[in-house]
């Protein structure tokens, strides 16, 4: 009685743990499933085609015979109980692979129009931004000013024009132009990027 108490226990918890996953979640751990999704679609409709016909086949048949109001509601009926679940679940099926479908490339969409942001953003020239707001002075190659990131009285902070980047040798703050505009204008990372595009 016990162990059967358990196995029960332990179905219901591997049952619960299996609805955890949605199609989403799995279509990020396996990308390669998006291929099949517009045939998925098309065997459902195929199914559901079928089934179509063959409720309007079976429908029709039963309205030629010489029936009463009884054998027609028991023959639609019937024809209800065999055929309609199986075109609920093609229907059913349809919807949330479209649904998929449409998720799938809008998501795209946004994340290769958030990537190319991302890459004209990092293209900006630091020296633009860092002059806006920093006192820079030529040293060497490269530029030197007082850090935004501490404080200080002698200046640290280093600008290196070629690699577009910065590195403070007060307290150790690098990054990118990014990081830099962030920093400068007070504003989020989408926010940043925003600005410099
Ligand atoms: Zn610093």
């Amino acid at each position: 009685m016990i162990d059967k108490l358990n196995k029960f226990e332990l179905e219901k918890e591997w049952r619960s743990s299996l609805q955890k996953f949605t199609d989403k979640d799995l279509l990020e751990v396996f990308p390669e499933a998006k291929k099949v999704i517009p045939s998925k679609i098309k065997e459902w409709e195929l199914i559901k085609n079928r089934l179509g016909k063959k409720i309007g086949d079976s429908l029709s048949s039963i309205y030629l015979l010489e029936a009463n109001d009884f054998s027609e509601w028991f023959g639609e009926e019937v024809i209800r109980q065999y055929y309609f679940p199986e075109l609920e679940e093609s229907e059913k099926n349809m919807t949330r692979l479209k649904r998929l479908e449409i998720m799938i490339s809008s998501k795209n969409k946004y994340v290769n129009n958030f990537q190319e942001k991302l890459e004209r953003a990092r293209n900006y020239p630091i020296k633009d931004i860092a002059q806006q707001k920093l006192d820079l002075r030529p040293s060497g190659s490269n530029f030197v000013a007082l850090c935004p990131f501490h404080n200080e009285k002698t200046p640290s902070f280093y600008l290196y024009a070629n690699s577009d980047s910065f590195h403070c040798f007060g307290c150790q703050e690098h990054g990118d132009v990014i990081k830099l505009t962030m920093q400068l204008h007070g504003v989020c990372f989408s926010d940043a990027i925003k600005l410099l595009n």
